[in-house]
């Protein structure tokens, strides 16, 4: 048997986390058996699809590497079908025409919440002679449901799982304008693509037993479900907007990496031993189904940003400078130059020691391409005043003198020296220095930043300091 799974989503929003671990697990669960990976994009609901979501599935999926097999499905072109199906279950007396008006459904549910119970249609058309049905009223089709015993669902994450058939009723396969329900389009699409394996969100736990139901009277194969609980924000609370419940493109333009990102999802919710850096190669070897936790993860950016700033500083510096050019030719307000790349490039290693994010990358990077004379930020400026002008006033004629090898070991024990020949320690010296040459108190090794600077811009940046307006 060839696996085949499913990332089934509605475009109605954008694509969120929760989202995209469904994919990134139905993916890794394909690739590990050998499998296909379908993406099927289920936009029947017309009011409530947008053309913007469905770029942002498309976009955020390639974003972060999570590649499906052929084509992109949309599950609106195949209504025809799925209308063919309730059809079928009609002439096989599986299904029935229901003439019931909104005004007597609302009156169910109304006498159905006043006695405490779930909302549910009481089946009256379900065995009432077709010949009664009123005109004027386009019917629906529903399915005759089983009504003894249980449904019983041996769920890959959940365990089995049992349902009494008297709480379920009978559902609507095809709506009185004859466009077909979510409930029997899925059914029918999975069963159409060969779909083995349902990996989802626990939100479709009841839906699966009705989806059941449908598969049996069609005569179709059970796919294997596992529902996945659902991600909570660091709380325990459902996840909202406030603990990161965002788009998969707000984490690109917050400064994750794609591979970053599907690392943390894939832990969120799975675990393989004590692993927490899981290249994509591992995790497809790894991912058979087994790990997959029983209680809701927690979304946790502390972790995300480590797990970040760990791929960042695995990733190749001329990426890093790729990516993050965009953020900052933004704050510089003016493209890079060749200068400024150079720089870049050579100070990468160095800058990305300490980034969390993109963002951060960016923002540390700056130093290299900030025009003079730069902005000192609140704590640099105190560490330019009478003190330390004083030792930077020293500085500045040392580091200009002939002679001087502009290395950063050579600039390193050029200035201890100066320091220690005073009798004082190299931060006295270093401090200053680095608030001059960088306007900040934190940047990469200040003698590697004043190496790739060069002697020219290095020294003009001290005059800057020096100068009687600073
Ligand atoms: N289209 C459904 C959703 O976005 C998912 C269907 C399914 O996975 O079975 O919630």
């Amino acid at each position: 048997m060839t696996v085949v799974t499913r990332f089934a989503p509605s475009p109605t929003g954008m694509l969120h986390i929760g989202g995209a671990r469904t994919a990134l697990f139905n993916m890794l669960y394909a690739r590990h058996f050998g499998g296909r990976f379908v993406l099927r994009i289920e936009d029947t609901d017309r009011a409530r699809s947008t053309e913007e979501a469905k770029t942002a599935i498309v976009e955020g999926l390639s974003w972060l590497g999570i590649a499906w097999d052929g084509d992109v499905n949309f599950q609106s072109t195949r209504q025809e079908r799925h209308r063919q199906a309730a059809e079928d279950l009609l002439a096989r007396g599986l299904a029935y025409r229901c003439y019931c008006t909104p005004e007597e459904l609302d009156q169910m549910r109304q006498a159905a919440r006043a006695a405490g119970q779930a909302p549910r249609y009481d089946g009256r058309w379900r065995d009432r002679d077709p010949a009664d049905a009123p005109s004027g009223i386009a019917p629906t089709i529903r399915l005759k449901a089983p009504r003894e015993g249980e449904t019983v669902l041996s769920d890959m994450v959940q365990g089995e799982v049992r349902v009494a058939n008297s709480e379920m009723d009978d559902l609507v396969l095809l709506r009185g304008d004859g466009s077909p329900t979510y409930m029997l389009s899925v059914v029918v699409d999975d069963h159409d693509m060969g779909v083995t394996h349902v990996l989802r969100g626990d939100d479709h736990l009841t839906n699966a037993f009705r989806q059941i139901h449908i598969f049996q009277a069609l005569g179709y194969d059970l796919p294997v479900f596992g529902h996945v609980p659902l991600i909570h924000g660091a709380d325990g609370a459902k996840l909202s907007k406030r603990h990161g419940a965002l788009g998969v493109d707000e984490y690109r333009q917050m400064g994750y990496l794609p591979e970053a990102l599907c690392n943390y999802l894939l832990r969120l919710g799975w675990s393989h031993g004590d692993d927490e850096v899981i290249s994509l190669a591992d995790a497809i070897a790894w991912f058979d189904g087994s790990g997959i936790g029983r209680s809701p993860a927690r979304f946790d950016y502390t972790k995300l940003g480590h797990l970040n700033g760990l791929y960042i500083r695995q990733s190749d510096d001329a990426r890093l400078v790729d990516l993050i050019r965009p953020g900052l030719e933004a704050a510089l307000s003016r493209p890079l130059d060749d200068s400024d790349l150079r720089r870049l490039t050579a100070g990468m290693d160095g800058l990305k020691q300490r980034a969390r994010t993109l963002v951060d990358l960016a923002q540390a990077a700056a130093i290299y391409c900030l025009h003079r004379p730069l902005p000192v930020d609140d704590q640099a400026r105190p560490l330019l005043a009478a003190d330390g002008r004083a030792h930077l006033r020293v500085l500045r004629q040392a580091l200009a003198a002939d002679g001087v090898l502009w290395q950063r070991d050579k600039l390193e024990a050029l200035v201890r020296d100066l320091a220690l020949s005073g009798g004082h320690k190299l931060g006295l010296f270093a401090q200053p220095l680095r608030a001059a040459v960088t306007g900040r108190t934190t940047s990469p090794p200040i003698f590697e930043v004043m190496e790739i600077l060069g002697p020219d811009e290095t020294l003009g940046r001290l005059d800057d300091a020096l100068a009687p307006h600073t």
